[in-house]
């Protein structure tokens, strides 16, 4: 048989934060793996997206969006990260925030570009950058705290550096960048004239008063910054596949090119649904952090009590755990023993890391009803004391 495989895939596999869902269904264990969220969608998305349907709101959006929801979205921004932009311009509606970052490196960068990744990763903002050929380039943030180090991003960067990307709150570790630390990014960007591609589909999920800071408005980075969000988490929709670009309109019209020629439009009656969204009382966004906090600290105490010491996240809705002490061969088989005699689902931490320091820690997601996770905990106090 002829063998077709396009030389950008080369060493690719398939993330483990999908094999891991695959094994958890083979032994029907409790997924604490992928950061599914299996939360109730709100009544407000779930009867926008039907009454859009009855209503027959069935072609095409423009392919940055229905223009309902750009402007709300637009009000969203001035509202909550002190953005303000032309929802006419600078505003491109995506499948997911994963497709807002595939059109970004495909709309604004040139293979061979170098692109600057903190990690721990996630694994997706790696891949997709190695697929548009993008040469990535790595700087290591140390736990607990995930400061940032000027010199090691400094030692990092090369001739060829175009970008960086800025995951706040980060998946994996919950790190929360704060306005200093933004404040030296912004300083390091403009030096070295790179473009910052953020990724804050967490910003409502955050523990302990933290604010959220979107870099774009720190210190002149608009102008050299896509700034991207997304639905998934927000409303518990991770499958409807919503996300957003917000950039200057130089650079959110190649990115609207690029989400046209590969997706034409996102689907038009969910992109009502979460316009409905958009209208929900404080109170719902306010409620996510409180009830996320809750699963947060749950999680946390059972990983504690079994020995495998959480690093508290900051915010996002996963904890690292180190397992260090268990003395296993790697992470993959300390997940996958934790899967097999212990019937819960997370994912190695190699899965975050170009180094071995992953291989010391396991990922858990706690977005799950709490009856679930309450299960979840106590198969993990048990496990631990096995
Ligand atoms: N963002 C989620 C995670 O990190 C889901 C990723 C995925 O399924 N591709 O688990």
């Amino acid at each position: 048989m002829a063998q077709f495989l396009a030389d950008r895939l080369a060493g690719l596999v398939q993330s483990d934060i999908r094999r891991m869902t695959r094994e958890c269904m083979r032994v029907d264990g409790i997924n604490l793996g992928q950061g599914i969220c299996d939360l109730p969608t709100p009544p407000l998305v779930r009867d926008g997206a039907i009454d859009a349907i009855l209503e027959q709101k069935s072609t095409y959006s423009y392919p940055e969006g229905a223009l309902e929801l750009r402007e709300v979205i637009a009000e969203k921004l001035a509202r909550d990260n002190q953005l303000n932009v032309d929802p006419m311009t600078d505003i491109v509606v995506t499948i997911g925030a994963t497709g807002a970052f595939a059109a970004t490196l495909m709309a604004l960068l040139n293979p061979g570009d170098g692109i600057l990744i903190f990690e721990p990763y996630y694994g997706y903002h790696l891949n997709s950058a190695v697929v548009a050929g993008l040469d990535p380039q790595y700087v290591t943030l140390t736990p607990p705290e995930f400061a940032l180090d000027v010199d090691r991003i400094e030692a990092a960067i090369q001739p060829h550096t175009r970008a960086m990307v800025v995951c706040t709150p980060s998946n994996p570790c919950g790190k929360m960048f704060s306005r200093a630390e933004l404040e030296l990014l912004a300083e390091i960007a403009h030096k070295h004239d790179l473009l910052v591609i953020t990724d804050e589909i967490y910003e409502y999920i955050r523990y302990d008063g933290r604010p959220h800071i979107s870099p774009a408005t720190v210190d002149g980075l608009w102008e050299r910054t896509v700034t991207i969000m997304g639905l998934s988490k927000t409303f518990s929709i991770t499958g409807w596949r919503l996300g957003y670009a917000v950039a200057p309109a130089e650079l959110a019209r190649p990115i609207t090119l690029v989400n046209d020629l590969f997706y034409v439009c996102s689907p038009t009656p969910l992109q009502h649904g979460v316009a409905q969204g958009f209208h929900a009382p404080q109170s719902y966004f306010d409620s996510l952090q409180t009830d996320y906090k809750k699963k947060r600290d749950l999680t946390c105490d059972a990983l504690r009590a079994a020995g495998m010491e959480p690093i508290v996240p900051q915010g996002a809705y996963y904890v690292l755990a180190d397992i260090s002490k268990r003395g296993y061969g790697s992470a993959r088989e300390g997940a996958m023993d934790l899967l097999e005699r212990g019937g819960v689902a997370s994912i190695p931490g190699s899965a975050f890391y170009n180094g071995d320091t992953g291989e010391g820690l396991l990922r858990f997601c706690f977005a799950k009803e709490d009856a679930v996770l309450e299960e979840a905990c106590a198969r993990i106090r048990n496990f631990g004391s096995a």
